[in-house]
């Protein structure tokens, strides 16, 4: 049954749908680069796909203009898998349970999978297109760009001839982002012996802070739960030995919770207050909903030295954290920053996991040797992955120009150009196809990598549309 039948564009939402059926989560996008070079198929188009699972579909321009230079589309065809811890759904299996009402799509229990679907979608249908004037168009479709853009980095540039990009990636209809952060991934492990343990022992847990997406909120200053915790912990001095520390759930996600188990022959009052100041400090700034708790819990066979505790403790709370500094020649955009996003422990020790951002490489390769001397003074070491360049704000930008004026004429005002904090995949086009000119735009798509995502209708139609107006004016 087609759950999206009647909506407009039929083109758009029927190739949405289609894609729904096929899990895509990211390490998982064989099914869809399948369906993808299928489609070209199905429309008499050349397609490639890598070992990464990237496609690219190669469309002629359309008569006349077949000699132009083409221009690339670029969209990702993983997405992020979460759904409502009540909900069972196998994201290796189960297609997508699409809903609407016309004005949004959303998926029950599940991410919709809107990033990046929608911007594929909206390929997919210029790529069917017959009445369109075009340039040459090369598709890029890639693999697993939530998790370190991997696809986007194994990509064999040599088979792109464009040197002009529209990435549809991004969420807000009518902001058009011009220039993003690069980033790195940073694990940071911390060898810890165990001894055994015999004190009482608590549940320390932080819980419900805000969180949010690491390059996007991240001056916002709201506080981390594993450090708060670490804080918390630390604050009570000596005499506390850990036997477990984990909190978050993504690098790149600010973490929300985080708990940790103490032994320690301390009154429970120490702690219970320990933790009420904690709270109350989180409380007063924008997390107001806050909550740090300690409850008795069974004593563990064994516990982290005395001496490992306080190096991992050290550590936490005096790694770099958050904004590191701001733009200079930008208003309210942050040029440095890092999130430690999960920290979690085995038999063999603590990681750490981080994750850096900025638009200069020299503070990226900065920022990132002081986490790795922090390590080393705490008795650990780091290692990296996942490295992205920044993707620079060109001054001169024809494309850009094109693309205002066309968003001007079909919308009757300017839209917002903007730099942002957050990595994007044109960062890593941008360093491989040197001249590289792009713009990333996209529809209106809320809460997206949450269970809550949805996707408007009328902003996926008018965004197709002014896809197809700047082919045309290209
Ligand atoms: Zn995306």
């Amino acid at each position: 049954m087609n759950v999206l039948q009647g909506l407009q564009p039929a083109a758009v939402f029927t190739a949405f749908e289609e894609l729904s059926r096929i899990p895509h989560g990211s390490g998982n996008t064989a099914g869809a680069a399948d369906y993808v070079a299928a489609f070209a198929a199905r429309h008499g188009l050349r397609s490639v796909q890598d070992e990464w699972h990237n496609v690219i579909v190669y469309k002629p321009g359309s008569p006349g203009r077949e000699a132009e230079p083409p221009v690339i589309l670029q969209a990702h065809l993983d997405m992020v898998c979460a759904k409502q811890p009540d909900v069972t759904f196998d994201f290796t299996r189960d297609a997508l349970r699409l809903q609407t009402d016309g004005e949004w799509v959303w998926a029950q229990g599940t991410t919709l999978g809107g990033d990046d679907g929608a911007g594929v979608a909206i390929i997919l249908a210029v790529l069917a297109r017959q009445d369109l004037s075009h340039p040459p168009i090369e598709a890029v479709f890639t693999s697993d760009e939530e998790t370190g853009m991997y696809g986007a980095a194994g990509l064999d540039f040599s088979l792109l001839r464009g040197k002009r990009m529209i990435n549809l990636d991004s969420e807000e209809e009518g902001i058009f982002t011009v220039g993003c952060a690069g980033g790195v991934r940073c694990t940071v492990t911390l060898p810890m012996a165990a001894e055994a343990c015999t004190a009482p022992a608590y549940t320390v847990a932080v819980r419900d802070l805000q969180g949010g997406h690491s390059g996007a909120e991240i001056h916002r200053n709201r506080q981390n739960a594993n450090r708060l915790l670490a804080q918390t912990v630390a604050a009570l001095g000596e005499g506390v030995r850990l036997a477990s520390f984990a909190g978050g759930k993504l690098d790149n996600a600010i973490p929300r919770e985080a708990s940790c188990v103490v032994c320690t022959h301390l009154p429970a009052e120490t702690l219970a207050a320990a933790a009420r100041q904690a709270q109350q400090t989180a409380r007063a700034g924008e997390d107001t909903a806050a909550c740090v708790t300690v409850t008795p819990a069974p004593t563990p066979a064994a516990a982290w030295t005395a001496a490992d505790t306080a190096r991992l403790l050290t550590f936490i709370t005096t790694a770099p954290a958050g904004v590191q500094a701001m733009c200079a020649d930008l208003p309210n955009v942050v040029e440095t920053s890092l999130n430690m996003g999960v920290v979690a422990c085995d038999a063999a020790g603590v990681q750490v996991h981080f994750a850096l951002r900025s638009s200069v490489e020299s503070a990226k390769a900065a920022l990132l040797e002081r986490v790795l001397q922090t390590a080393r003074a705490c008795g650990g070491q780091g290692t990296t992955a996942g490295a992205y360049p920044a993707w620079e704000y060109r001054a001169h930008s024809p494309l850009r120009d094109t693309l205002v004026n066309a968003y001007t004429a079909q919308y009757g005002k300017a839209p917002q150009v903007i730099v942002i904090h957050a990595g994007l995949e044109c960062g890593l086009f941008c360093q491989k196809c040197p001249g590289l000119d792009a713009v990333s735009i996209g529809p209106a798509l809320e809460h997206i990598h949450t269970p809550a995502e949805r996707m408007n209708v009328a902003s996926v139609g008018r965004s197709y549309e002014f896809v197809c107006r700047c082919l045309a004016a290209l």
